[in-house]
């Protein structure tokens, strides 16, 4: 078992709303005691794209959407395209947060790392599930990103790996200097 508590923390970029902020689009709090729990072992940056790039509580819901010009983020009764916006807080904030690992919302068209459901145009799910925008630009950076979502870390054998890979350079680093 990796062992915590050498000073270093990692530090760990985590979707706002599963901290309990108050940002997700309905205004409503969840809560992620898995996420949570891992609050002793690292140091959490809470980020939340959609309220970032200056969207409010509670506000319209936004979606991707496969369009003409491909996968766009959508507000869908608006017709607003967020995408341009969305990718360039992203790669703000990821350039001036390092993170070791992601702990980011499933199924958001912003933070999802694997599930956010796609659109078409008439609001119909076209059965492809992809990142969001945010978790993509993070990829973007890292294609070997360390990402999990809170149903992901429900799963022991999920928690007990993404926490392993989290310290697991660090220690490798360590054997190396000395
Ligand atoms: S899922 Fe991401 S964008 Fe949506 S409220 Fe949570 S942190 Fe904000």
């Amino acid at each position: 078992m990796v062992k915590a508590g050498s000073g270093e923390r990692p530090v760990v970029v985590v979707s706002a709303c599963l901290l309990g902020q108050h940002c997700r689009y309905d205004s409503k709090t969840i809560f992620a005691p898995a996420v949570l729990s891992l609050s002793k072992l690292v140091t959490f940056v809470p980020v939340c794209p959609e309220t970032g790039i200056g969207l409010d509580v509670p506000r319209l819901p936004i979606r991707l959407v496969e369009t003409m010009r491909g996968i766009r983020l959508i507000q869908t009764l608006t017709g607003k395209d967020l995408t341009r916006k969305m990718r360039s807080f992203s790669r703000a904030f990821l350039a001036e947060h390092k993170a070791d690992g992601f702990i980011l919302k499933a199924r958001s068209p912003s933070c999802g790392i694997e599930d956010a459901p796609v659109y078409d145009e008439l609001g119909q799910e076209i059965g492809i599930e992809l990142h969001g925008v945010f978790a993509d630009e993070a990829l973007n950076r890292s294609l070997f990103a360390l990402m999990e979502d809170e149903e992901g870390l429900r799963d022991p054998g999920r928690m007990d790996s993404f926490i392993t890979r989290l310290f697991a350079p660090r220690s490798v680093t360590k054997k190396r200097r000395s």
